[in-house]
């Protein structure tokens, strides 16, 4: 995928820049296919959306879940029924636009409700199509979701930190994580000791757009993971899994950030934007919000 320039489609600055930050972090071509399962362990799957994202799909005895919904702009829905015949429970991780994108295509998607208001603004129509263009994808008429031009309303169900999904034989729990945004969450799955970790926990993770909240809140959420047993592999929703000590990497690099150890390089072109990095981990951040008080 090419790196794009923001194009002055929304009409909003802020969500601009998130939509610069989405397109310019992966500088790969569209894939063929555009979605790609790989079975992780007994009924569960990732599924890879152009190479840009992970998604992944967890097979209860009565249910199954789909953590996150990708880009939107190809006919998820129907893929999912290839993999699993179960009824769906849907929850996005956060609200980007290449994590909830496709929500419009599920009845009803669960999340937390400091993201609705953004959820809800990628799941329009318009914003769909403006996906597409700037990724530059034709994707073949068996691939797209048959109402594309249709304009669907998100509908939005709220999930609270500790609430637990049950798909029967395999118990989900959800753990608010907010850092990368106000909503984001990351899913503790019981069974397999594992957690879907979404955008809080990338080899990457960025803290610099203007919907991330200050480095200090985000280094209290990854504590908040570090000290929650019950998991020993994350699985992020981009790169491949990490083992649960990468969070322990992750902390030391936030601190030596807003302790000043860590001054950091220029983020790729983004004004102001900086990166630092400790073992594995990588975080870009703004240098005017690392206290709770800049908020
Ligand atoms: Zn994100």
């Amino acid at each position: 995928m090419k790196k794009r320039s923001a194009i002055p489609l929304v009409g909003n600055a802020m969500l601009l820049v998130i939509v610069v930050n989405v397109f310019g972090q992966s500088s790969v071509t569209p894939a063929d296919p555009w979605f790609r399962v790989d079975k992780l362990r007994d009924g569960v799957w990732r599924i890879s959306e152009g190479d840009i994202d992970n998604m992944y799909l967890v097979a209860g005895r009565d249910s199954a879940m789909l953590i996150d919904t990708g880009l939107g702009i190809a006919n998820l829905r129907d893929f999912i029924k290839t993999v699993t015949p179960l009824p769906l429970i849907v929850v996005n991780t956060h609200a980007h636009l290449d994590h909830s994108g496709g929500s419009y295509q599920f009845p009803r998607v669960y999340a937390h409700p400091d993201d609705f208001d953004m959820i809800r603004f990628f799941g329009k129509k318009q914003f769909r199509k403006y996906t597409v263009s700037s990724l530059q994808v034709d994707l073949p008429d068996s691939l797209k979701f048959p109402v594309y031009d249709s304009l669907y309303n998100v509908n939005l169900l709220p999930v609270r930190d500790g609430q637990i999904f049950d798909l029967g034989d395999r118990k989900i729990e959800v753990i608010h994580t907010p850092g990368h945004t106000a909503g984001s969450i990351c899913l503790l799955d019981h069974k397999d000791g594992v957690l879907y970790s979404g955008d809080t926990n990338n080899g990457l993770v960025q803290l610099h757009p203007p919907d991330a909240l200050p480095l200090e809140v985000y280094l209290q959420s990854l504590e908040k993971l570090a000290n929650r047993i019950g998991f020993h592999t994350l699985y992020p929703g981009h790169d491949l899994p990490f083992d649960r000590d990468f969070i322990r990497e992750q902390i030391e690099c936030v601190r030596q950030i807003i302790s000043g150890e860590c001054d950091g390089v220029p983020y790729e072109s983004l004004a102001g934007a900086r990166v630092c990095g400790y073992g594995r981990a990588r975080v870009s951040y703004d240098p005017e919000k690392i206290a709770v008080s800049s908020r």
